[in-house]
Formats: C-alpha cells, structure tokens, sequence
C-alpha cells in the first residue's frame, strides 16, 4: 500500500516520525510520504532511522491564492530541495512565530490572562491558531473551537493577526526549483470559479500534479478530479492525510495510490 499525505507531529500530527514509521509498517503500507505542514523536520527524522519502508520526502506548503488558503504538495523524489529551499521554509516559519506572539498580546491586550509561552507548550514546533484555541478553551475564554475561532482568532475575531504566506504561484516555482513535484492538495478545498482554467493557469506557473486520491474525496469527487488531471495531463498524487490522534477518523492507509501513479510521479524532472 502506498499513502502520500501524512502528517508528524513536527507539524500537527500527534505521532513522532519513529511512531508513525511503526504504525505504517504495522498497518502493512509500504510507501509513505511525509508531508508537514511547511516543514521537512520530521521527514528528516524519520531518514535517519531504520526502517522496513519505502520514505518518500514530501512537505505541505501553506499559500494565499487570492483571498483563500490552498494546501500545496512537493515531493522530493531525487534528493534534498537544498539550502535555497530550506532557507525560506525557515522564514515561513519565523513569519508564523512572529504572528504568534502579535496574537497573544492582542489576547492580552483584550485582557485575557494567557502567554505565548503557555501556548507554545501545547503546538510545540509548528505552534498555530488550533493551539491557541485549545488553550482559550482550557481557561474558559471561549466553550468551544469555533466560538475561540469566531471570537478571537479567526478573521473577524477581535484579536486576529494576518500571516505572511507565500503566493500558491511562488510555491509552485519554489518546489520546482528545488527539484520537486508540486501537487495540489485535497482539491475539494479549492474556493474557484472553474477548477478547469485554475488547474490550466497553475499549470503554466509549474504546476505537475493533483491531489485526486484523499479521505475527503467522495468516490465521486475521485471520479472527476481523475478525469480531469487526464484532461489537463497532470500527474495523479494521493494520501490519506493522517494526523493520528489529533483526526481519529482518518487511518492510514485510508487511501491507497496505485503504484503506476507513484511511477509515474517519481519519473518527473528526472
Ligand atoms: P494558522 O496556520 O496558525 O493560522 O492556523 C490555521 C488553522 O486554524 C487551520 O488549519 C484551521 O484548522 C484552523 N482554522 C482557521 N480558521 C478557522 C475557523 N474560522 N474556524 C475553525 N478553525 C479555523
Ligand atoms: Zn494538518
Ligand atoms: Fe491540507
Ligand atoms: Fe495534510
């Protein structure tokens, strides 16, 4: 079995890479791909282990395309993306430290009794909104995730701070340029008009390869995401997006990738 989304707890997965590498062997997978959320630490945890699997090195980039979020795919097949990429994964994540400690003194500021630190306790390396929330939660500021969210944190919360996310397009050029297969993730998220002329234009900016096999997509939606990357010839990716504990309902393995799609994938930029 083959899965090509899965998430460490380096990102918000609640399994360590040597956890997740157990649990993948012990749920009889033979590939997987680590993909967190704007980081390859956990993938470079996992490498240095041993292992009865097949690892592939991926990342899940978090990008503005418009005024909406798109969850971007790269996968490394022939080596390390380099000090160039790595470089600015860093900044991204400095950009995110940044907002996080705009928002806990908006959340002061408002008079709420909670610091950076405490929350940092809780999201550890990728520390973001959810964790925030899930504090809020914990000291009674808010009954709920969403009423945290429609409250304070999301964007008409009273202490929402904006984050400098890279452009879907410069995600696209970066993951190519480091010598990866750029896919877009769970495309049943999109918010446009025609997924047709998106996939057409994201295409010309580097663009190779879509998400069509994943734990949200209906039988359906795999139908027509299917037909539609043949369309456009773009190469399939898919995976189950495992979180562990932190999605109980999705499993490993939920999504299992044919291997002519992963050849296929592999056989990319070569
Ligand atoms: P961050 O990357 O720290 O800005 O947090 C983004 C995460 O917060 C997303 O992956 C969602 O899980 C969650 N999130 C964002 N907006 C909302 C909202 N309005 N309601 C609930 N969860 C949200
Ligand atoms: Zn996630
Ligand atoms: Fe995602
Ligand atoms: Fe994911």
């Amino acid at each position: 079995m083959i899965d090509l989304h899965t998430h460490t707890n380096h990102s918000d997965g609640s399994l360590s890479p040597e956890e997740l590498l157990q649990t993948a062997a012990r749920a009889g997978l033979q590939t997987i791909a680590i993909t967190d959320h704007d980081t390859l630490s956990g993938y470079d945890e996992a490498a240095a282990l041993p292992r009865s699997l097949d690892l592939i090195r991926g990342i899940e980039l978090t990008t503005k395309y418009g005024s909406s979020t798109v969850h971007l795919l790269g996968y490394f097949f022939h080596g390390d993306p380099g000090d160039e990429f790595r470089v600015w994964l860093q900044r991204i994540l400095t950009h995110r430290r940044e907002r996080n400690s705009h928002l806990a003194e908006r959340l002061q500021e408002l008079g709420v009794d909670l610091t950076l630190e405490e929350v940092e306790l809780v999201g550890k390396r990728m520390t973001g909104r959810p964790h925030f929330a899930r504090v809020l939660i914990q000291k009674g500021y808010a009954g709920s995730y969403e009423e945290a969210f429609q409250r304070f944190l999301g964007e008409r919360g009273a202490a929402f701070v904006h984050r400098e996310a890279p452009a879907l397009e410069e995600g696209i050029q970066r993951i190519r340029k480091a010598g990866g297969v750029p896919s877009i993730a769970h495309p049943v998220r999109l918010h446009v008009d025609d997924d047709e002329a998106f996939f057409v234009a994201m295409r010309e900016e580097g663009l190779q390869a879509v998400e069509v096999f994943h734990s949200d997509h209906s039988p359906q939606l795999r139908a027509y995401y299917l037909s539609l990357a043949k369309r456009l010839d773009l190469a399939v990716s898919g995976g189950s997006d495992f979180h562990g504990a932190a999605k109980p309902h999705v499993l490993l393995g939920n999504v299992n990738l044919e291997p002519h799609w992963l050849e296929k994938l592999r056989g990319l930029n070569v």
